[in-house]
């Protein structure tokens, strides 16, 4: 059903220095995409149009206009697939709003980073943006891979990472569903019981203490994130609001 030659996808950079934005583009071609740089946000918004990127890498501090803006105007777009968007971001206080909902960025990283991070973190943006694609008799319903965030933490499900200040944290599957689990009921309170069965498959031999057990190790894996996992006293547990 693919391709004999799979296209590896059209990454436009985005970045006003110079250095930066060449040796982008250098090691995204050396990976076999096809890649523009474009040093400002005017040209940005043109090379949308004509490079039709799949995946756009983009600096938020832009002479003219701020990557925020350029990245809610690709969220804007009507009438054709969307790219993915990576925001690379000097500022992690800014993380907030380019990964919450307000401006809907995929990904991000902070400056300064290393290009290989980056590359395998476009790489898992362009396969989760490909396994959206609908194939030869694929129905609509098809679930897209997810990326969930709050605030400082941010869940890629498709390539089962989890990032905290954008930094990567290793959890077990075990911990990774639990996160999906609380992600896919936001603001809601996810009882021991239903963690159990839907976590675990529900073996009656495991005890709901088991579950506070993990909680517990995920809290203390998750960092400056911990206090995003809540517990609700009597009942189970929760992820803190957005707000
Ligand atoms: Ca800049």
């Amino acid at each position: 059903m693919d391709d004999s030659a799979p296209r590896k996808g059209r990454v436009l950079v985005v970045e006003d220095e110079a250095d930066l934005g060449s040796s982008l583009a250098y090691a995204l071609r050396a990976s076999g995409y096809e890649a523009e740089v474009a040093d400002r946000g005017e040209v940005a918004l043109r090379a949308l149009d004509l490079f039709q990127p799949d995946l756009v890498l983009l600096d938020i501090m832009l002479p003219d206009i701020s990557g925020l803006e350029i990245c809610k105007r690709v969220r804007g777009m009507q009438g054709r697939r969307q790219p993915a968007v990576i925001i690379l971001s000097a500022r992690v206080q800014e993380i907030d709003r380019v990964v919450g909902f307000e401006v809907g960025a995929d990904d991000y990283v902070v400056k300064p980073f290393s290009v290989r991070e980056l590359m395998l973190r476009s790489e898992a943006r362009l396969k989760a943006r490909q396994s959206t694609l609908p194939a030869e008799g694929a129905t609509a319903s098809d679930k897209p891979a997810a990326v969930f965030s709050l605030r400082n933490l941010s869940v890629d499900e498709s390539a089962h990472r989890v990032f905290v200040d954008g930094r990567e944290i290793h959890v077990s599957a075990l911990e990774m569903r639990i996160l999906l689990h609380l992600f896919r009921s936001p603001g809601g309170v996810r009882t021991r019981q239903e963690l159990l069965t839907e976590v675990w498959g529900y073996h009656p031999d495991v005890a709901s203490r088991t579950v506070d057990t993990h909680v517990k190790r995920l809290r203390d894996k998750l960092g400056p994130a911990a206090d995003l996992l809540q517990t609700v006293r009597g009942v189970g547990f929760r992820l803190a609001d957005p707000g």
